[in-house]
């Protein structure tokens, strides 16, 4: 179902050129028929979906802006875990040292789906590239690819529970990939001439009493422009916490779904679970600050 969004905006949406199973078009008339007024697909260390959209043409009645989001070591500081994520928006998407990164971020992928497909098969679980290779069409393949093979081979119930048993971090059939340090994705955006944000703050877990204020003065010193506040895992409370702080260090706020089509059938573009909204003003301020 697609519930109507008027004056609402999805600024991360993944597609099939990461691990999003809706096509860049595809995304295009849906965005349209949500009645969201704007939009960025942030693929996962990859831009292709943005250029097939911008190929494709953006629709009349849609703001679109480039984006991507990229994977990253947690500053060295941080004492938690969680993944860190830079979302880069309004880029030049032929600017050469992005897209140096982003090639290397996708050579690791690359490298890396073999062998998590060994340490299944070691732990008795046979599945192929091939077979993974037609879950993820083209794009390149990240793990939730492998869950939803497995699911699609009756071996797990769900795509939750591939990584419970398998893919998620600390269990038996994790590798890690390669990611860029903090500070070099935020660099590696604004020489391309984007903002560089904190994609979902919330889904950080740093320890009990950790004072994120404190860290995030850390990034904002590494250059960081705005933080990801409207996220659907985000309570209401949280999301005034970020969007205060945010205020507070004159920093930009941005929102979006994380929107990924089936392999999140829960989240919908532009309203996450139901009631889920990102004001357009969020998107005149991200402009604002470009120009
Ligand atoms: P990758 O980039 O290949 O490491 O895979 C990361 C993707 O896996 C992210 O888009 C997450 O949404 C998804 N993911 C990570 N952990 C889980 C989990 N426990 N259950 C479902 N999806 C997950
Ligand atoms: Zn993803
Ligand atoms: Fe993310
Ligand atoms: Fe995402």
């Amino acid at each position: 179902m697609d519930y109507n969004q008027s004056n609402g905006i999805d600024l991360h949406i993944h597609s099939t050129a990461s691990d999003g199973t809706v096509a860049p078009s595809e995304i295009l008339i849906k965005a349209g028929k949500s009645g969201l007024r704007a939009i960025s697909i942030t693929d996962h260390d990859t831009t292709e979906g943005c250029r097939e959209a911008l190929q494709q043409g953006i629709p009349t009645d849609l703001l679109f802006l480039s984006g991507v989001e990229i994977s990253t070591n947690p500053p060295p500081s941080y004492p938690g875990s969680g993944s860190f994520h830079v979302l880069g928006y309004a880029l030049d998407l032929d600017d050469r040292v992005l897209n140096q990164m982003l090639g290397h971020l996708q050579d690791s992928r690359k490298n890396r789906n073999p062998t998590i497909i060994n340490r299944l098969s070691e732990l008795g679980v046979a599945i192929s590239l091939a077979e993974v290779r037609a879950i993820s069409g083209r794009g390149q393949i990240g793990r939730p690819h492998i869950a939803k093979a497995l699911l699609k081979k009756q071996i797990v119930p769900s795509i939750d529970s591939a990584f419970d048993r398998y893919l998620g971090y600390g269990k038996p059939a994790y590798v890690d990939k390669a990611r860029v340090d903090f500070p070099e994705a935020v660099r590696t955006i604004h020489n391309a001439g984007g903002i560089a944000i904190l994609a979902h703050p919330g889904l950080l877990t740093p320890p009990e009493g950790y004072l994120f204020e404190t860290f995030l003065d850390e990034l904002v010193a590494m250059g960081i422009d705005g933080l990801e506040a409207y996220y659907p895992e985000h309570g209401e409370k949280q999301t005034r916490y970020y969007v205060d702080l945010a205020r507070k260090k004159g920093l930009l706020v941005t929102g979006g779904t994380d929107f990924h089509g089936s392999m999140k059938p829960e989240i919908h573009m532009g309203t996450g679970t139901g009631h889920f909204h990102v004001p357009l003003s969020v998107f005149h301020s991200l402009i604002l600050r470009k120009t």
